[in-house]
């Protein structure tokens, strides 16, 4: 509007005044999604259950940023800890706008139905899948009064195509799919979305123990060449950005949904399914 003082929407940072609780933001793509939302303005809690790394990641995108953003320890498969850190942040900054449920492990990187033991089932789902409903029950009691609020999850590709994944790795990221659509139709009444994003092969420190250690930029070659759309540097960030729109108002009509970035990896069979 003409005379207006507001910034006009390009120049305004996407997520000022948000508050947003990243679990898994010691690293990855939790890390990268904490550093470009407090960049955006929004105030950031990181919950992991690496502490000297959770502290430095907070104390070095507090000062590159100049946002509020801070460190708790959380087991995202234990309750306590997931209402504790949630409990944090509300405490901290008054509110919680978005929860990004995005800790995952791959589990022992065993292709074989015939090898895979119990206990590292129950881990895989124990972490990627209850980790992130607790996370959305927590910040539901939260959201839920203030009629307003954006869930997030981390899925995979290994939800949408097959990809020489673990089976329990799998079984787990199409669970977080079935989680965020469930999700999405029990909270849409109280103003609250939840969606998800599956990230096709992303260099960072899961990807590269998956691949038996390979070096960071080996690994990005590698995602890279999987792609389908060629030439674009793939890292963390682009799944970031991902969380950045549906972080923001920008998205304020879109619940329920599986963004996929993944360079069209997943398409690959598309023809055959
Ligand atoms: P990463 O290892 O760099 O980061 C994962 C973070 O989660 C780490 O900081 C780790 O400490 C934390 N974490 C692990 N267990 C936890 C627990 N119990 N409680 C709290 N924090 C815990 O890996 P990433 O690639 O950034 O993974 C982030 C998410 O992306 C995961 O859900 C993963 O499954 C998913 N993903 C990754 C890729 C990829 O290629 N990197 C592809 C598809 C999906």
């Amino acid at each position: 509007m003409a005379g207006s003082s507001s910034l006009p929407t390009y120049f305004a940072k996407r997520l000022e005044g948000k508050v947003a609780l990243i679990t898994g933001g010691a690293s990855g793509i939790g890390e990268s999604t904490a550093r470009l939302f407090a960049r955006q303005g929004a105030k950031v809690v990181i919950a992991d259950v690496q502490s000297d790394l959770g502290h430095s990641v907070s104390k070095e995108i507090r000062s590159e940023s100049g946002q509020p953003v801070s460190y708790v320890q959380c087991d995202v498969a234990k309750d306590s800890d997931v209402e504790n850190a949630v409990k944090t942040a509300v405490s901290m900054h008054g509110k919680l706008d978005i929860m990004f449920n995005n800790a995952g492990i791959t589990g022992k990187y065993d292709p074989s139905i015939l090898s895979i033991e119990r206990e590292d089932f129950k881990k895989v789902f124990d972490i990627n899948v209850y980790g992130g409903f607790l996370g959305a029950k927590h910040a539901a009691r939260v959201m839920i009064p203030q009629k307003k609020g954006c869930i997030l999850f981390t899925a995979s590709i290994a939800s949408v195509c097959y990809c020489g994944i673990p089976h329990a790795y799998t079984a787990a990221k199409h669970a977080v799919v079935g989680l965020t659509k469930n999700l999405a139709v029990e909270l849409g009444k109280h103003g609250i979305r939840v969606n998800c994003i599956s990230p096709g092969g992303i260099p960072t420190p899961l990807a590269s123990k998956a691949m038996g250690g390979v070096d960071m930029k080996t690994l990005q070659e590698t995602c890279m060449a999987d792609a389908i759309l060629k030439g674009v540097p793939v890292d963390a960030n682009d799944v970031a950005e991902a969380a950045l729109y549906l972080g923001s108002e920008e998205s304020k009509f879109v619940s329920g949904l599986n963004v996929v970035v993944d360079g069209a990896y997943s398409l690959r069979n598309y023809s055959s399914t």
